[in-house]
């Protein structure tokens, strides 16, 4: 009895979850994409010793005041694409949207924001492809590893124009800022996470200092919400 109320109330949850990324995404990315629900195939036994990040389960180290961005590398051995990044991370999180680029094993990606004119690809560009072009962020890929590179937003009206998305464990140089919150955290299930595992790994990110969210952080979508509102005049700009 009391077993099918919460299995219930945790799909009323889901389900509103899901919505509030899609609006979320339609606001961050434009995305259309159609959900596929293969959850009943996807879903894998999740165990105490899952990952959430490699770097987030080890241990972040702190934020260097003076560390004022380097160099991502790629994982090809031979050839690597390179990207510098002139300016420290911000916003840097814990993201579970099926769209990140993800280590292996890791059921979050980590990912933050530089300005775009702080990005500048050094080495084999010649490597890079976007993933979906349709996307509103363009993810540039490595072909060889599939490492994304950096993600790019392209249309000047939207609330990120102007930042480049990065992932930070890419940095061969040690102080970018660590992550500060958990991002999409409800859509790792459409990945095939375990709804059951979700409690667990919430407590883990709280542990961490990652507070969940299954959208973005407050502050982010203050700001997309901020920006709406100025372009439909019902906040001056
Ligand atoms: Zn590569
Ligand atoms: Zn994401």
């Amino acid at each position: 009895m009391a077993i099918t109320i919460i299995d219930k109330l945790r799909n009323l949850f889901s389900e509103k979850s899901q919505d509030t990324e899609r609006s979320a995404e339609s606001a961050s990315e434009g995305s259309t994409e159609a959900r596929t629900d293969s959850s009943t195939e996807r879903v894998t036994t999740m165990t105490s010793t899952t990952s959430i990040h490699p770097a987030i389960d080890r241990g972040v180290a702190p934020a260097q005041p003076d560390f004022q961005g380097g160099t991502l590398t790629c994982k090809c051995s031979q050839e690597p694409v390179q990207v510098k990044v002139g300016a420290q991370v911000a916003h840097n999180h814990a993201c579970g949207c099926t769209k990140c680029w993800k280590p292996e094993g890791a059921v979050f990606s980590m990912v933050a924001v530089v300005p775009r004119d702080a990005v500048t690809v050094t080495a084999n560009e010649d490597k890079l492809a976007v993933v979906d072009p349709d996307a509103v962020i363009q993810r540039h890929a490595c072909k060889q590893c599939g490492v994304h590179m950096y993600g790019r937003i392209e249309n000047k009206d939207h609330p990120f124009y102007g930042l480049d998305f990065i992932h930070p464990e890419l940095f061969e140089e040690d102080g970018w800022a660590p992550p500060e919150f958990a991002a999409f955290v409800s859509s790792i299930i459409e990945a095939g996470t375990s709804p059951e595992q979700m409690d667990d790994i919430r407590a883990r990110l709280k542990e961490r200092g990652l507070e969940p969210y299954d959208c973005l952080s407050p502050p982010l979508m203050d700001a997309i919400a901020t920006h709406t509102a100025k372009a439909k005049g019902v906040l001056p700009q």
